[in-house]
């Protein structure tokens, strides 16, 4: 009942002519896929002419953060309704990078959350566990508070819009995937966290896996019993690679 979903994030990768050229392909690859979901999320300078390749097609497009308030000054920010305004559906909040080099803390993600959802964006929360954090059995307790904070105060009406993904940082960009038990297993438990808190609308979430997803280990993790799709990085960068991942079958 869950709709599988695979989103790209790029990071601070490709030009426009670049990222342009890339979904060019990735829409040839892709372009009659109807049972999954796929988002590219790029850098904000691409999302214009990304539009422009993605309108009327089947890949949507998303942001890699945005700051929570519409207007201001806040030097070097994007908000919501510039989003909005480039055809943005969906947005990454709280990515580990944010949180470990920009210092976003849950309260920071909190308030983006509440704002996307204000202006109809769909926000793709990231959680996860440091391995410091996994080997002392921290694993629950971090992404439990993660997920907690990131929706508190939020409608429960609007859950069904979001997606987390879980990504243990220890898998991110190091080419060393969490087994698919374990993913699966923290994952499992997150839809507990969301269950005990906001009741049936879990079963409507979707929770990626993120963590070095590749088109080799895709259809495992896509084989699991509460997976529902993946946020993918480095794989993603390639028009071939990512579209391998999108058709996991
Ligand atoms: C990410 O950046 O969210 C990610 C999962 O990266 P990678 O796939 O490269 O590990």
């Amino acid at each position: 009942m869950r709709q599988p979903f695979i989103a790209g994030n790029w990071k601070m990768h490709k030009t426009n002519q670049e990222a342009v050229e890339m979904v060019e392909e990735l829409v040839d690859l892709v372009g009659d896929i109807g049972d999954v979901d796929i988002a590219i999320c790029a850098p904000a300078t691409a999302l214009a002419p990304l539009s422009e390749v993605t309108a009327g097609t089947n890949i949507a497009l998303g942001a890699e953060d945005m700051h929570w308030e519409e207007e201001g000054a806040y030097t070097g920010e994007i908000s919501p309704l510039m989003l909005k305004d480039v055809g943005c559906e969906y947005v990454i909040l709280g990515h580990s990078e944010r949180r470990d080099y920009f210092g976003e803390t849950d309260e920071d993600v909190n308030k983006k959350v509440q704002t996307a959802l204000k202006h109809s964006l769909k926000p793709i929360i990231c959680v996860g566990e440091s391995l410091a954090q996994r080997e002392a059995e921290g694993t629950k307790d971090v992404v439990k508070n993660q997920v907690l904070a990131a929706l508190d105060g939020v409608n429960i009406d609007d859950l069904k819009v979001i997606t987390i993904a879980y990504e243990p940082l220890w898998a991110i960009g190091t080419g060393k995937s969490a087994s698919t038990k374990e993913a699966n297993e923290v994952i499992k438990y997150i839809r507990n966290v969301l269950r005990n808190e906001f009741g049936k609308v879990a079963d409507s979430m979707r929770i990626q896996y993120g963590g070095s997803v590749k088109p080799h280990n895709i259809s495992e993790f896509m084989a699991t019993s509460d997976i529902d799709g993946a946020l993918v990085g480095s794989a993603s960068l390639e028009a071939q690679s990512f579209a391998d991942i999108v058709k996991f079958e």
